[in-house]
């Protein structure tokens, strides 16, 4: 077990190392901001995660602007000269077009994305929960709740470390499960996914490559299941390090989902790239990794009995493109504002009623997003409608410029007539928790 010394005075002194106000489940970008913010406001937290950093987790890499606000919020220096690769827009490449979308002017986002490998990504988050205060706790792994036996509250959870034989317990006031889209802690709550929610499944590797340094995000809509179509897209994201990171993703609400070989369509693809990319066998220097992304709150209630959800735990991963790491990092400084002011109230009745109030705030903030994605994501898993919305847009530049502030979900709450549309969808759409 490694603990690593936190450099600003802490909240935890003087208490037993198995305690703290917060334990959190996970140091993925969920767990890890969820500590950063509920430090920051003077409580203590416990910070458990299985592995130990730096380590790997299968990801696109990309961050859209929204994740670079988040990363911002949490004074990350996201300087190029900081190791950050950056990106003006989105290339879109289908139907045998191509267009180049810069992102959109806004004044809540910045007008660049970023590249980073989650190797270095995550460890950053990580390090930054621990400067604001929190005891993270590598190589430990949480095994399940700790019940009270007369009301069924989770009251801490039990786990494993690497350097010790036995399990033992961690106690906290309130637990977070961040460990991501498995989530067992949430599972073993009895939260399960919803059926009723899209999930997504990609792939992804690296390839040695000169298009390394794109500006770009690359983004092909071509995916075919023979003459159909697929609900999905592939990427092409320049690491700026000599690879790309390249990889597809397909949502569930095609028929094809259950029966698709991954690793056979990425290869199948590929094989129609120049060969002057080098996405080649001889090229590529990992191996083909896969994992689920489960979308639109496919995972309710966010708060039950004493646990709340964040990031892929509670499903947030946005069901139009893929993007998680933002939503991970917004939805965590939602869950720690919240927790902050429940633990600040008097009486438990009172805490309560405020750790209520997260699924509800959770759903202000995405709940009418997410709806309108769930129509979005079986509408396109339909036979045919891909390939026509694909054919269509593509031949649009306004209507792609507006498709990419819907699917980046990315305006100003005040802002152009195509920002008022897409918050105005969302506004209509019913709000689901
Ligand atoms: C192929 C692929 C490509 C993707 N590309 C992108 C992209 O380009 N951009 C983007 O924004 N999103 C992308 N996503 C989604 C993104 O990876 C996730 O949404 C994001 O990682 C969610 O963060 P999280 O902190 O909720 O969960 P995770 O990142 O999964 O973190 C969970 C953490 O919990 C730890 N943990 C799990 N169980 C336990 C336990 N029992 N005890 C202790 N610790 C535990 C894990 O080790 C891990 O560190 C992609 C996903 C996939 C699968």
């Amino acid at each position: 077990m490694t603990e690593h010394a936190p450099p600003s005075p802490q909240a935890g002194q003087g208490r037993p190392a198995d305690e703290a106000d917060v334990i959190v489940v996970g140091a993925g970008p969920a767990g890890s901001t969820t500590a950063y913010y509920l430090a920051q406001a003077g409580l203590d937290v416990l910070l458990l995660e299985k592995s130990r950093f730096p380590r790997e987790k299968v990801c696109g890499d990309g961050l859209t602007p929204r994740g670079v606000r988040a990363l911002v919020a949490m004074g990350i220096s996201v300087s190029e000269q900081d190791g950050w690769v950056r990106n003006k827009g989105l290339r879109v490449i289908g139907a045998g077009k191509r267009m180049e979308l810069p992102w959109p002017e806004l004044s809540s986002y910045p007008g660049y994305g970023l590249v980073r490998p989650r190797t270095d990504l995550d460890q950053m988050l990580a390090r930054r929960a621990q400067q604001a205060g929190a005891r993270l706790r590598e190589g430990v792994t949480v095994t399940g709740p700790v019940l009270d036996d007369r009301t069924g509250r989770i009251t801490g959870v039990t786990a494993k470390s690497a350097d010790e034989d036995g399990e033992r317990s961690y106690r906290g006031r309130i637990v977070v499960a961040a460990d991501g889209n498995s989530s067992r802690l949430s599972v073993a709550m009895g939260l399960r996914k919803r059926d009723d929610r899209p999930l997504g499944v990609a792939v992804r590797t690296y390839y040695q490559s000169p298009r390394h340094d794109d500006d770009y995000l690359e983004s092909w809509l071509d995916l075919w299941d023979g003459d159909r179509l697929l609900p999905g897209y592939g990427w092409i994201f320049g690491m700026g390090d000599g690879t790309s990171n390249v990889g597809l993703g397909l949502l569930n609400t095609s028929a094809a989902f259950q029966h698709t070989d991954y690793h056979a369509l990425l290869r199948k693809w590929l094989a129609g790239m120049p060969a002057e990319w080098g996405f080649t066998e001889e090229n590529r220097t990992q191996p083909i990794r896969g994992a689920a992304l489960p979308m639109g709150f496919n995972r309710t209630p966010h708060y039950y009995r004493g646990l709340l959800l964040a990031g892929d735990a509670g499903g947030m991963v946005n069901p139009f493109n893929g993007e998680g790491i933002a939503y991970a990092m917004e939805s965590a400084e939602i869950l720690a504002r919240t927790v902050t002011q429940a633990l600040a109230r008097a009486r438990r009745a009172e805490t309560e009623r405020v750790l209520a109030g997260y699924p509800a705030a959770l759903a202000d903030a995405y709940g009418g997003y997410y709806a309108v994605g769930r129509v979005f994501s079986k509408a396109i898993g339909q036979p045919g409608l891909m390939r026509f919305a694909t054919k269509h847009s593509m031949s649009r530049p306004a209507l792609m410029g507006f498709a990419l502030k819907l699917l980046a979900n990315l305006t100003d709450p005040r802002g152009d007539v195509s920002d008022r549309l897409v918050n105005g969808l969302s506004k209509l759409a019913p709000n689901p928790k």
